[in-house]
């Protein structure tokens, strides 16, 4: 009883608390002002996904539905159509991402490059579907970003 009163009379808990902050604060420091400051990423990151084209400006994807067949999670939908000539391609290409486990399989099995998944991290989504990202959304990521796409996967293509 009187230790426990001398404890909390001479702040015994608080001086501890306060012993602890003082041996960390010359530390080097493991926070960061993010999204000023940024940790590195792999290079094996995987987040948002594009869809890329060859440099005519055709589209890379052939509507052979391999990554809506191997997505676990159901996350991929598209609607192929064949054209006069004989090609296909996609009328709808949907990827819900808040299905989407960011597993990569999608990618690996796509037999032309033509799903790839980017380092962009960095967007959201504020109302229910704003995460359903569809085809003409998935194609201006791949504009936007082909030139990071190629090198990396250039750089895959080399550790392979
Ligand atoms: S990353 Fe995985 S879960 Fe997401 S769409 Fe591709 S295959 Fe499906
Ligand atoms: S993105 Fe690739 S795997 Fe998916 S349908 Fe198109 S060509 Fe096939």
């Amino acid at each position: 009883m009187i230790k426990k009163f001398l404890k909390t009379f001479l702040l015994i808990e608080l001086l501890r608390g306060m012993a602890v902050t003082l041996r960390v604060f010359f530390k080097r420091k493991v926070t960061i002002r993010y999204p000023e400051e940024k940790t590195p990423l792999s290079p094996r990151f995987r987040a948002l996904h594009a869809l890329r084209r060859y440099p005519n400006g055709e589209e890379r994807c052939i509507g052979c539905k391999l990554c809506e067949a191997v997505c676990p999670a159901l996350a991929i939908t598209i609607d192929v159509h064949e054209r006069d000539d004989g090609t296909r391609r996609t009328t709808r290409y949907d990827i819900d991402l808040i299905k989407c486990i960011f597993c990569g399989f999608c990618e690996e099995a796509c037999p032309v490059d033509a799903i790839v998944e980017t380092s962009i991290h960095e967007y959201h989504g504020e109302d229910r579907g704003d995460l359903y990202y569809t085809k003409e959304m998935l194609l201006a990521i791949g504009d936007k970003y082909e030139s990071v796409i190629a090198k990396s996967k250039a750089a895959d293509r080399k550790y392979k």
